[in-house]
């Protein structure tokens, strides 16, 4: 047997399904990042969608006391802890005045992101039309690509709040599903009862799935709370709802999330998981069931925060002369680039090279994102402060 690559015969290639993913956007601009951070300047990265504040001790003890219990170091049941099922189904209750079936009507994830890319698979034929709103979170597109879905845009517009205009998906024909997100990344818009309801009407008279993805349902501000599509009468009969513990509780490197709505979809989804993982480590079921317990105070103080660095960062950068609307939800605040700039990219790339500042080119997000940047709320005060006064310098 020789190991000589020589004699090797062919040459391996990755599959058709991963070259015809879009191009990646951001080569250059995380090229030029690293660059800057090797340089050691003192870049503000405002770039990233991962809250910097740790998660709450009480979940991290629980998480302790459970790694250290023989009984979590198996394989977990693929459908979760009992315990944590009521506990969620307790917890959304509560939240959204919805009761859910514990045993049908949700299922834990390795992370919400996990759940939406897997469930295309179980429900999506080649060539099925779905539905994806331009810009959206970039995690969508590829895996409707995996499931051979065939995209089509809806845009969201700065004249209708980014909410998808329902007129316009009434003259669609043949929808399989639709995706949405609110609140929105990279938007920051929330969704109304009034599209909610539209929105599920017309799902049930075309016949289609609504996948709504709902990370950040609770980071908003001004006390104004969203609601969750299944609050509205007959979603339950179309829709599934894709729930996270990582920005609610400042676990992102943890993976738990979960999948809640019709039984139906949600036995699809757990078939094609039943295939791919096995579970979330116990321990972190248990740890997830203490954030779902956590005093309100905890989720207060986690919205309070980012409200306070939004309001830093709007009124700053209004002193300087760049007026944004301020968002209602999630962490980012997604921006007209200011004038004198052509495009996103040449807009993020003037603030690394001039201000050290990373900020997300809103084209990443979608065509429909050309003309934005949008800036995280995840760093501290001072720092928010210190980005606004090198961007006077530039702007
Ligand atoms: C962060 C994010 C997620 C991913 O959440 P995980 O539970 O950490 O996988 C999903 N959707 C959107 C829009 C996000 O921004």
């Amino acid at each position: 047997m020789s190991t000589n690559t020589e004699s090797t015969k062919f040459t391996i290639e990755f599959a058709n399904r991963l070259k015809e993913l879009p191009p990646y956007l951001f080569v250059e601009i995380d090229k030029a990042k690293r660059e800057a951070m090797a340089q050691g300047r003192d870049v503000i990265n405002l770039g990233v969608g991962d809250p910097d504040i740790p998660t709450p001790p009480h979940i991290i003890e629980a998480m302790k006391k459970a790694v250290e219990d023989g009984a979590n170091h198996h394989y977990a049941l693929d459908a979760g802890l009992p315990e944590l099922k009521s506990e969620i189904a307790k917890w959304f209750e509560k939240r959204f005045n919805v009761p859910l079936d514990a045993k049908t009507e949700l299922y834990p994830l390795v992370g919400s992101k996990e759940g939406i890319a897997h469930f295309p698979l179980g429900v999506i034929n080649p060539k099925d039309k779905v539905l994806l709103t331009d810009p959206a979170y970039p995690a969508y597109r590829p895996t409707i690509q995996f499931a051979d879905g065939k995209i089509t845009n809806v845009p969201l517009k700065a004249s209708n709040n980014f909410i998808p205009d329902l007129k316009k998906i009434e003259s669609i024909n043949n929808i399989k599903m639709m995706v949405i997100n609110y609140p929105n990344n990279p938007t920051a818009a929330v969704a109304s009862r009034e599209f909610y309801e539209g929105l599920v009407r017309l799902a049930r008279e075309k016949g289609f799935i609504i996948l709504s993805d709902m990370a950040y349902s609770e980071i908003y501000f001004d006390g104004e709370k969203p609601i969750s599509i299944l609050e509205i009468d007959g979603a339950k009969d179309v829709a599934i709802e894709f729930h996270s513990f990582s920005k609610t509780y400042n676990m992102t490197g943890w993976r738990i999330g979960w999948a809640c709505g019709n039984p139906t979809l949600i036995a699809s989804l757990a078939k094609v998981k039943s295939n791919y993982d096995s579970g979330v480590f116990q321990a972190i079921q248990i740890a997830a069931i203490a954030a779902l317990r956590s005093k309100d105070e905890v989720t207060e103080d986690i919205r309070n925060l980012y409200q306070e660095r939004r309001d830093y960062l709007i009124n700053g950068l209004r002193g300087i002369g760049w007026k944004i609307p301020p968002p209602k939800a999630a962490f980012y605040v997604w921006a007209k680039i200011p004038k004198g700039f052509n495009s996103s990219m040449e807009c993020a790339k003037a603030f690394l090279d001039k201000a050290d500042i990373v900020a997300t080119p809103g084209n990443g997000f979608g065509e429909g994102g050309e003309g934005y940047i949008r800036m995280a709320l995840t760093v501290p005060k001072d720092r928010i402060n210190e980005a606004v006064d090198r961007l006077k310098k530039i702007l």
